[in-house]
């Protein structure tokens, strides 16, 4: 119905990073979908510092969804939401309505200084994994 998204929780394993737990951006911000786009403030990363200290988990990627295709927008490249080298951004078309596979996500690894490396929706699906492992 509009865009929304999430700060996906784990640790890194070996190279790999596992997702344990997700915390929605308006559960950490209520509000913060209200303009129909993610407008994320300091309010809302203190709740996320908050609940990485509770948890012992760290941020391993975040996602987010858009209303047609599934690409990085102007917005989404200059205001990375972990601005950190190797931070994993993950963005879903159509609103992530109906099933969503790992083929279907465009898969960004920020590089750094506002540059982000683009896998398109299909070639993401040889990085992305869900299911359980050990
Ligand atoms: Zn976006």
């Amino acid at each position: 119905m509009r865009e929304s998204g999430a700060f996906l929780l784990g640790r890194e394993i070996g190279g790999k990073r596992e997702v344990l737990k997700y915390a929605l951006y308006d559960d950490l911000e209520p509000g913060c979908l209200d303009s129909g786009y993610v407008s994320f403030s300091s309010a809302g990363y203190r709740e996320l510092w908050k609940l990485l200290k509770e948890t012992g988990l760290e941020v391993v990627a975040d996602v987010h969804t858009h209303p047609a295709e599934a690409f990085f927008s102007g917005t989404d490249r200059t205001n990375p939401m972990m601005p950190t080298a190797g931070h994993l951004a993950f963005v879903i078309a159509d609103y992530a309505q109906g099933t969503v596979r790992p083929n279907d996500v465009a898969f960004y690894r920020y590089l750094g200084n506002h540059e982000w490396r683009e896998d398109k929706p299909g070639s993401s699906a040889k990085k992305l994994y869900v299911g359980l492992w050990s």
